[in-house]
C-alpha cells in the first residue's frame, strides 16, 4: 500500500495558519472578504485582504460529520432541506460559532460569483444583512454554447467595477502591479495542479479522487500565492516519484474509475475502503479539474482582462452537452472502466443534468453508477443502499473486463 502522501502534512499545516491569520485580521490590520469558491480570488490577493471560502468552512463540517446537525438547525430556523447544505452549514455556523474551527472570522465584505449557481446569491445575500457588510456579485452570463464578444465585454465591465467595490472599501487604490505578479502565480499554480491531476494517467495511478479532494484545499482558497506554487511542486515531484516506482495508491490496482460531483465529505474513507476493497481506483474526477480547466482562457501577461472568461467558463456555468463532452474527454485521458455519479441533494446545477449526460455518454459504452446522498448532510446518505449498488456495479465491471481480455 502507497501509505500517505508526505506532503499532507505540508498542507494542514499551511491550512492551520492561513486560518489563524484570518482569526487575527484584526490586529494585522487586515480586511477579510468572504468569497463563493469561483468567485475570483487575485483581486483580493493583490489587495492584501484575506479571502476566506464559507464552502471550504462546509466541507470541514462535512469531514467531521457535524453536517446532518447543522442543516437541522438551519431547517428549525426555516430554511426549506433542499436548501444546499453549505449554505445551511454557514447560516447555522455563523449563528452558534459551531465548527471544526469554532466558526468563521467575521468578514468586511462579501463577493459572491454566480458562475457555481443561484443559491450562493441569496445565501450571500442573507449574510450581508446579518453582518451588515457589503456585497459585490460577480455577475457571469451562462454559456450554453459560446462564449459571445458581448459576454466577454460584460464580464470585463464587471472586473472593472470589482476593483472600484475593492478601492471603495478598503480605501485604498488598487494595486495593478502586484496584481501582475498574483496572476503570474494563480495560473502557474493551476498549471501545477493540472499536472497533479495527470499523474493520475499512469497505470497503476499513485493518487486516488479521494486524495485530490484532500489537495485541492490551496487551489481553492489561495491561489495567487507563492506558498501555494510551491506546495503544488512539492506534491507533484512526490507522485511523479511514486510513478517512477510503480506504486498505486490501491494495492494491486485492477479497475479505473472516474467520479463526477463534489465528495461525499463524512464517507471519504468508507468511499475510499469500498471501493479499493474491489481493486478500483477512482482515478479522475469532475469537481477538482475545475480549479485547472479554463488555464486555456487565461492571458499569463494580462491576467485582469481575461479573468472574465476564464471564471464565466467554469464547469457548472457551461451547457449539459459541454459538460458531457468533459467527462468524455477523461474517459478516455484516464482509460477508465466506469464512471460513479454522486447524485448530490444540495447541488442541482451539478445533479440535474446527470441523466441527460449519462444518456449523452451511451456510445461511451460505459458502465454508471448513481450514488444518491449529500456532501455534507449524512441524513441523506445510506450505508446499506451504497454498499449494494456498489457491489453490484463494481461486478458489471469486473465482468466486462473479464469478456474483453477474452
Ligand atoms: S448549490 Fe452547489 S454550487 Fe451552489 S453552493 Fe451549493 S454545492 Fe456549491
Amino acid at each position: 500500500m502507497a501509505g500517505r502522501l508526505k506532503a499532507t502534512k505540508r498542507m494542514k499545516n499551511i491550512m492551520k495558519w492561513y486560518y489563524i491569520e484570518a482569526k487575527y485580521a484584526r490586529f494585522l490590520g487586515k480586511k477579510i472578504a468572504w468569497i463563493t469558491s469561483g468567485g475570483p480570488v487575485e483581486p483580493l490577493i493583490a489587495m492584501n485582504i484575506i479571502p476566506i471560502y464559507p464552502e471550504n468552512h462546509g466541507a470541514m463540517i462535512g469531514a467531521s460529520k457535524m453536517g446532518g446537525k447543522m442543516s437541522e438547525f438551519a431547517e428549525g430556523l426555516g430554511y426549506s432541506s433542499d436548501v444546499c447544505s453549505y449554505t445551511k452549514n454557514d447560516i447555522t455556523s455563523s449563528i452558534t460559532k459551531e465548527s471544526p474551527i469554532g466558526g468563521l472570522p467575521a468578514p468586511d465584505m462579501l463577493i459572491c460569483s454566480n458562475n457555481i449557481c443561484g443559491t450562493v446569491l441569496k445565501w450571500y445575500e442573507i449574510q450581508a444583512r446579518k453582518f451588515n457588510v457589503p456585497l459585490f456579485i460577480y455577475d457571469t452570463p451562462f454559456v450554453h454554447t459560446e462564449f459571445t464578444d458581448e459576454a466577454r465585454e460584460y464580464v470585463n465591465e464587471q472586473t472593472k467595477e470589482y476593483i472600484r467595490f475593492l478601492e471603495k472599501h478598503t480605501g485604498k487604490k488598487f494595486n495593478y502591479k502586484k496584481m501582475k505578479k498574483v496572476g503570474k502565480l494563480s495560473l502557474e499554480a493551476m498549471k501545477l495542479w493540472k499536472k497533479v491531476l495527470e499523474t493520475a494517467e499512469h497505470k497503476p495511478s499513485p493518487m486516488t479522487a479521494f486524495d485530490a479532494f484532500f489537495h485541492l484545499a490551496l487551489i481553492v482558497t489561495l491561489r495567487g500565492k507563492k506558498v501555494v506554487v510551491k506546495y503544488y511542486r512539492q506534491l507533484l515531484e512526490e507522485l511523479e516519484e511514486r510513478n517512477r516506482q510503480n506504486i498505486g495508491a490501491v494495492d494491486n490496482e485492477k479497475y479505473r474509475l472516474l467520479w463526477d460531483n463534489l465528495p461525499i465529505w463524512y464517507r471519504m474513507r468508507w468511499l475510499s475502503e469500498k471501493f479499493a476493497s474491489h481493486q478500483a481506483a477512482l482515478v479522475a474526477d469532475t469537481y477538482t479539474q475545475a480549479w485547472c480547466g479554463v488555464i486555456d482562457y487565461v492571458n499569463e501577461d494580462d491576467f485582469l482582462s481575461s479573468m472574465g472568461e476564464a471564471y464565466t467558463r467554469i464547469h457548472l456555468n457551461v451547457g449539459v452537452d459541454q459538460m458531457a463532452d468533459t467527462i468524455k474527454k477523461f474517459i478516455r485521458q484516464y482509460d477508465v472502466d466506469g464512471l460513479v455519479m454522486h447524485s448530490n441533494r444540495s447541488c442541482k446545477p451539478y445533479s440535474f443534468g446527470q441523466y441527460d449526460i449519462q444518456n449523452l455518454l451511451q456510445e461511451e459504452d460505459i458502465p454508471v453508477l448513481m450514488i444518491e446522498a449529500d456532501m455534507t448532510d449524512e441524513r441523506k446518505f445510506s450505508e446499506s443502499q451504497a454498499e449494494a449498488r456498489i457491489d453490484a456495479f463494481m461486478e458489471v465491471i469486473k465482468q466486462r473486463k473479464k469478456e474483453k481480455q477474452k
